[in-house]
């Protein structure tokens, strides 16, 4: 039984955004500065920006180092320990327990989390690229899952948009298929990363290499980005960012939608599922269980923006279970769960470079480099044994001291430690990211035998990498071989260290967009077909994955569905 201790006044808002991540916070700040009085559910704890505990600690300030101990890694952080560098001293704060939170695998699935103000905005790795006409139209061509309901010229102003205010560094490249953005001056390539991109460009067509484009302001503008800073490369950003100088919720969004004044966030309030009005077929409003009190609450609103993060929104759909919709909101389609998707990578090359020994570089640089993708292009580059493609992530280092540690058993004395405190030789890494395709049997459905702290249902998922992305994997190895070859790098080694989904902490494509409400769950605004004042702008409305970082898309897709609810608001449609 669901009750509120105040009037139904004092709990009726112009919009319910759920989730205060990164698709939340654009959604607050959007509905916000549109003058609707704006009420963001959060279910995990407050974190006003600034209020980062570690963000100043180094190693020596914890007992043992950054290491976890292993026992609270087993009681606490088994899954969310399966990245192997999330869960440290420094940031295991803001990942979930997955005692508290947990989920049911009937394939292995990571499933990657953070339950705060902020969501993993805080901790994602910023990297932040456009999708192109050759994603939007990928399922058409190809004759598989269904179309997108929109193409790039859509989305392109509010990529624009987006990126504006977020701040995302780059270099324009003029490729077609991974479109420029308004980019902040570039971060620097160093020395030996510059000089295979000279080799890449001399060796492969159709190639080649870019600075990783990243959502840190290199040149703040405060004009738009208030008082976020610039970043100073410390590579200390998964703790939270004091300068705000990455994009964050904490830092952009939700200071934004504070300022309107319209917008009210409530932590510690867990969306249960949606009150379906059954008059209108529209929602009333949302169901929340206070994560502190354990009190059950109502929240009234014209309409609601799921932002949960793709399974998270899609776990709240399937829990508003109806008469008419058993399995829940949008499940008429049969869609809703499925086509499941992520990146797959941990497959690449990795070489030593000889030579650049008097050179070295500046601080720790958040960002790397990227090889866009030049697979499945066109006729030339088409290949016959996979479709779609995949881009490289990678960097160039020395190694440092640690490259003695094996040798400090052996040897000791002022000799050693002279070795020591000379710089490695370079090394150099990429790392690919493929698409996967959008496959109907992998899925995720709701478990009511496994319940969370919350005492609510949980998920269960059932999902794995098919043929086509083993295929991509062989390519992706090899093509990184013969680049570092090309340039000349010594002690080449391919690998391919296996990769499950959920890892590429890209899940996305549960409640998909589409063209018709028979095979969709979503339509060209991010509509819920079942009940358009319900608008899902995470992850889940993802028709196809491309294969490029995908955060900025869901930036785009909630800023232009914002805009079009309100108008529509203003129109009395919705
Ligand atoms: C280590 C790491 C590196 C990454 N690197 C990149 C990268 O380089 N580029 C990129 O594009 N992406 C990257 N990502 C992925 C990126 O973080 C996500 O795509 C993005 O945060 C998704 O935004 P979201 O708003 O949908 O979800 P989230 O940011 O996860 O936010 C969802 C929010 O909803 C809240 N919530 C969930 N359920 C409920 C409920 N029932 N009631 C109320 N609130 C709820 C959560 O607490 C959370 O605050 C990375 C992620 C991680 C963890
Ligand atoms: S590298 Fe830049 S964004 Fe990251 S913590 Fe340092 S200043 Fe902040």
């Amino acid at each position: 039984m669901f009750f509120n201790s105040q009037g139904k006044a004092e709990v009726t808002y112009d919009a319910i955004v759920v989730g205060s991540g990164i698709s939340g916070g654009w959604a607050a700040k959007e509905l916000s500065e549109k003058g609707l009085k704006t009420l963001v559910l959060e279910r995990g704890r407050n974190v006003r920006h600034g209020e980062y505990p570690t963000a100043g600690n180094d190693p020596w300030d914890y007992e043992g180092g950054e290491r976890v101990p292993p026992e609270e890694i087993e009681e606490h952080y088994a899954k969310q320990n399966r990245t192997g560098y999330t869960i440290q001293q420094s940031r295991k704060h803001f990942f979930v327990k997955d005692s508290e939170h947990p989920y049911s695998e009937v394939k292995r699935f990571d499933w990657m989390r953070g339950y705060h103000a902020g969501g993993r905005s805080l901790m994602w790795g910023r990297q932040s690229y456009r999708l192109s006409d050759l994603d939007f139209t990928a399922n058409l061509r190809d004759g598989i899952a269904v179309d997108w309901p929109i193409r790039y010229a859509d989305l392109a102003p509010w990529y624009h948009y987006a990126e504006t205010f977020a701040g995302i560094s780059g270099q324009a490249e003029g490729l077609a298929h991974l479109p420029d953005g308004n980019f902040l001056p570039p971060m620097e390539l160093n020395c030996v990363e510059k000089e295979l991109k000279k080799s890449i460009a001399a060796n492969f067509d159709g190639r080649l290499l870019t600075i990783g484009r990243t959502a840190h302001l290199t040149e703040p503008n405060p004009a738009i980005h208030g008082t976020r800073g610039k970043c100073q490369s410390r590579n200390r950003c998964m703790r939270g960012c004091p300068f705000g100088a990455y994009f964050s919720s904490n830092a952009a969004t939700l200071p934004a939608a504070e300022a309107t004044g319209n917008m009210t966030l409530r932590p510690h309030s867990v969306v249960h599922s949606i009150i379906m009005d059954k008059d209108t077929g529209k929602a009333a409003g949302v169901r929340v269980i206070d994560g502190e009190t354990g009190e059950q609450h109502e929240f009234f609103a014209k309409i609601v923006f799921l932002c949960a993060s793709a399974l998270g929104s899609t776990f709240i759909l399937m829990n508003t279970q109806t008469e008419d919709m058993p399995d829940g909101l949008g499940s008429s389609s049969g869609q809703l769960g499925r086509n499941l998707m992520d990146h797959h990578f941990k497959v690449g090359a990795q070489g030593r470079y000889d030579g650049f020994e008097d050179m070295y570089y500046k601080g720790r640089r958040p960002n790397g480099f990227y090889i866009p993708r030049f697979r499945n292009l066109d006729d030339a580059s088409k290949r016959s044994d996979y479709i779609r493609g995949f881009g490289y992530q990678g960097a160039a280092s020395r190694e440092n001291w640690m490259r003695g540690v094996k040798e400090m058993e052996m040897t000791v004395g002022a000799d050693f430690k002279d070795a020591l405190i000379q710089p490695g030789p370079w090394q150099l890494g990429m790392n690919g990211f493929g698409e996967c395709l959008p496959y109907e049997d992998n899925r995720v459905y709701i478990n009511h035998d496994v319940k969370d702290i919350h005492g609510l249902p949980t998920l269960t998922m059932d999902a794995e990498f098919k043929d086509n992305e083993m295929a991509m994997r062989k390519d992706m190895a090899a093509s990184a071989a013969e680049m570092l070859e090309a340039a000349g790098f010594k002690d080449i080694e391919m690998y391919d260290e296996g990769s499950y989904p959920g890892l590429g902490i890209h899940e996305m494509g549960t409640a998909r967009m589409g063209r018709d409400p028979k095979t969709s769950v979503l339509n060209k605004w991010n509509q819920v077909w079942d009940a358009p004042n319900v608008f899902v702008t995470d992850g889940a409305a993802m028709t196809s994955a491309g294969c490029q970082n995908p955060s900025l898309t869901y930036m785009a897709l909630t800023a232009r569905a914002a805009d079009y609810a309100v108008n529509e608001l203003k129109k009395m449609n919705l």
